[in-house]
Order: C-alpha cells, then structure tokens, then sequence
C-alpha cells in the first residue's frame, strides 16, 4: 500500500504493553507512568486480527514492541500466531534485553527472526544509572542467548546526545565489532517538542522515505511517532482504522503531545 506522498507502507510496529522492567531516564519517569487498565489493552487475538488485515492491505514486515514486550505474559503465543501469518516475510523484535537469556529459544521456536536490543552503556554504573534498575550482565546474557538461538542479525540499539563519539556509544560500538553486532545509533527524541533525527545506521525518522505504522498497546494506529492523530481499532473497526491513518498519515512529523515511549514503542 502507498500513501498520498506515494511512500510504500508495508510495516507495522505493534506495541503489546505500556509496561516495562526498567526506568530508562530517556523514555519513563522515574515514578513510571499511568498504566493502561488491562481491559483497555488489546489481546492477542485483536492484535492478530488487525496483523492479518494490514498483512492483507500490504505488510510484510512486523516489529512487536513495547513498554518492554517481554514482561507481556505468553508472548511467544502471540509471536508464533504472528509468525503463521502468510506474507509476514519479517518478524523482529525490540526488547531491552532483561528477560531474553529465558524466552530467546522460545522466541525463535515460535517463529521470531530477530531481535534489536536496546544497550547504551558498557559500564554496569552507567547502565544502572542510565536505567534506573538494570543489570547490565542480563542484557549481555540475554545478547549471547539470541546468538546462540539464531535471532540473527541482533542489532543494538543504541540512544546517544549528540554523537557516536560520545563515549559509551564508543565503547558500545567496540562491543558490537568484536562480538559481530549491528549497532544503530538513537539520537534522544523529545515527543513533545518534536525533536527528533535520522537513526544512523538505521531507517528510523527518515520521514520522506517512512514505512511504517505503528499499533498502540490499547488498539490506536498511529501514522506517525510524532503525531497525534491516532484511530481506535476498537471503535471504527480494524480495516476503517488502518485506511484512515494510511490516507491521513502526515508528509513529516511534527510533534506529539498523546503518548509517551513506553506506550508507543519508539
Ligand atoms: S516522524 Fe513520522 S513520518 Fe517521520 S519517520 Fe517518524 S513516523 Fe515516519
């Protein structure tokens, strides 16, 4: 499928939870934030409905996200409907890496292809600093377990200032070479006030080129991070929804004051 700025739209970001295991000072307060109730959260079988029809307007690529998607309970469930679906030719996702030294071999047998983790810090100091919580030894447990479970190519992702040179991202990037990573560079992004970049190394926030979807944990697609038009799944029905946010998506984006990182997956 092709928007009004003939930019071919074929994928879908899918967000499972507004939870998360960690308190990354970029992305949550350190107090967290106003859960969504569970009854306003999609199952997995809404979300697989609204997979199957977008698959059927055109996607082929699915990323499932967060909040973190690994403390949703029986995710593996939910990817291996996904990975059932015929024309998904891309099944990844993004996970901060907590929990994947557990689920990286259920993962993989159910079907996922690969995964990004998200790491900005080699120092276990800076690491907790940076998330407020984390343990730095589980997301490089959790790295090799993906490795070893063939959720390859894992990428990193890794959010900086201003530059790569910053030092950690430094150390990070050495990490990568040396244990045969891709790492792609988040430059910090500001919801609010719209200020956002290119992903280097990736395709993120390359607005005139932009593929991309993106489903919330409580059924709004989104056209567009930053934007806050949003339609309800559950309100104008699934098919209806995508169409609007397909034929309203915006040229670039502008700001959005609607939703916070950990509800919308990045
Ligand atoms: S800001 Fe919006 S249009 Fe630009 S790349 Fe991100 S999602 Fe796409």
């Amino acid at each position: 499928m092709y928007d009004r700025f003939n930019r071919k739209i074929n994928y879908l970001r899918i967000s499972v939870t507004d939870r998360c295991n960690l308190r990354c000072i970029y992305c949550m307060p350190e107090e967290g934030i106003r859960l969504l109730p569970h009854d306003e959260i999609l199952s997995f079988e809404e979300i697989f409905r609204v997979a199957e029809t977008a698959v059927a307007m055109g996607v082929d690529k699915i990323r499932i996200t967060g909040g973190e998607p690994l403390v949703r309970k029986n995710i593996t469930d939910l990817v291996s409907m996904l990975a059932g679906l015929p024309g998904v030719n891309d099944l990844s996702m993004t996970t901060n890496g907590i929990y994947l030294e557990q689920y990286a071999e259920a993962l993989a047998a159910a079907g996922l292809y690969r995964v990004n983790i998200s790491l900005d810090s080699m120092d276990p100091e800076r690491y907790r600093l940076i998330t407020r919580t984390g343990d730095i030894h589980d997301v490089l447990k959790g790295i090799d377990a993906a490795l070893h479970a063939g959720l390859t190519p894992v990428k990193i992702n890794c959010v900086i200032k201003k530059s790569p040179l910053e030092k950690d991202a430094r150390d990070v990037a050495a990490f990568c070479l040396e244990k045969g990573l891709e790492i792609r560079y988040i430059m910090e992004m500001n919801l609010k006030t719209g200020s956002f970049s290119k992903v280097i190394g990736g395709e993120g926030g390359d607005c005139a080129f932009c593929n991309r979807l993106r489903l919330t944990a409580n059924g709004k697609v989104k056209p567009c991070l930053f934007s806050d038009l949003e339609y309800d799944v559950r309100t104008m029905g699934i098919r209806e929804a995508l169409t609007a946010a397909l034929e309203n998506k915006p040229k670039h984006g502008s700001a959005n004051k609607t939703n916070a990182f950990c509800n919308i997956g990045g």
